[in-house]
């Protein structure tokens, strides 16, 4: 038997960083929202005993370090599952990009091999276990749009954002988040999002407050350190996107455009800066 699971890519409308933690991580508080750029995840299963990951992407790991690989020996030892299971990743999503392509594969992972196994692992249960493979994994497990909190995994899911186009663009770099976060002062943290007012523009649908209250501490480090992406941001408001914003630690920018006639302008300038350019909708 076989299933299929869809691993759509995540942006952040905020990220706020409250404090660091003892345990080394940090207190975040995020907007959340998925967009239409999905990895696609075949799960087949085996009679031995085995988790075996292909995929067309030559530049991530296919062994124990893939996240996709980790849900399913996580799923597989928690549950004394003695199948094992063929996961093919067909990727779309780029990687090391701050869209939480890896993140999202694992939770697309849990999902489908919850079906396949016939487990019935309650959403909840299937969040808890995404939280042991990292911050991001439980938003991704239900997606939708929340704001999340601790490190990431509480969650309180909202309305969904008023429909807009959103085009993405990566630099050709690849960004570390750890070294993002390392890097990150947070008590000398200038500007912090209002969480409260990007909530306020989602519930009630006003497109112009959520652009103008987008924001985003990372971008005082990524930024810093990678001028193109500073550049990327320039010229994405220069091209008339009507919110601009870098996603997670970045290198991807994204921009919020309500009106489709102005795609197409964004989109071909941008695509003269970098090859990595998608324009979607948002996953309401
Ligand atoms: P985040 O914002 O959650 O840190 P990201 O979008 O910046 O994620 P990913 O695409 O998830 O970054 O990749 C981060 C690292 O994880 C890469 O170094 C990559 O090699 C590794 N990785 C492990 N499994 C996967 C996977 N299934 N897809 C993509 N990258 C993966």
């Amino acid at each position: 038997m076989k299933v299929f699971e869809k691993a759509p890519a995540k942006i952040n409308l905020s990220l706020d960083v409250l404090r660091k933690r003892e345990d080394g991580y940090h207190e975040v508080e995020m907007v959340m929202t998925m967009v239409d750029l999905a990895d696609r995840i075949e799960m087949q299963e085996l009679p031995r005993d085995t988790i075996i990951i292909s995929s067309q992407a030559g530049y991530i790991p296919l062994d124990e370090k893939n996240l996709a690989f980790q849900a399913a020996k996580l799923i597989k030892d928690r549950y004394d599952v003695k199948q094992g299971v063929y996961i093919h990743l067909d990727k779309k999503i780029p990687v090391a990009a701050g869209l939480a392509g890896g993140s999202s594969d694992a939770a697309a992972t849990l999902r489908g091999l919850n079906r396949l196994w016939k487990l019935n692992i309650p959403a909840e249960e299937l969040q808890r276990l995404g939280a042991e493979l990292g911050s991001d994994v439980p938003f991704c497990v239900t997606g939708g749009t929340a704001v999340a909190r601790g490190r990431g995994e509480k969650l309180e899911p909202i309305d969904s954002p008023p429909q807009c186009w959103v085009v993405l663009a990566k630099p050709p770099i690849n960004v570390s988040t750890s070294e993002i976060y390392g890097k990150l002062r947070a008590a000398a943290i200038q500007h912090h999002p209002s969480t409260e007012r990007i909530v306020e523009a989602i519930v009630h649908k006003r497109f112009d407050l959520l652009c103008a209250s987008l924001g985003n501490v990372l971008e005082e480090v990524t930024l810093d350190l990678y001028p193109e992406v500073r550049q990327l941001k320039e010229c994405m408001i220069r091209l008339g996107a009507d919110g601009v914003l870098m996603s997670g630690s970045g290198p991807t920018v994204f921009g919020l455009v309500s009106k489709e006639a102005k795609v197409p302008r964004i989109y071909n300038g941008l695509r003269g800066f970098c090859k990595d350019v998608y324009a979607v909708r948002l996953l309401t």
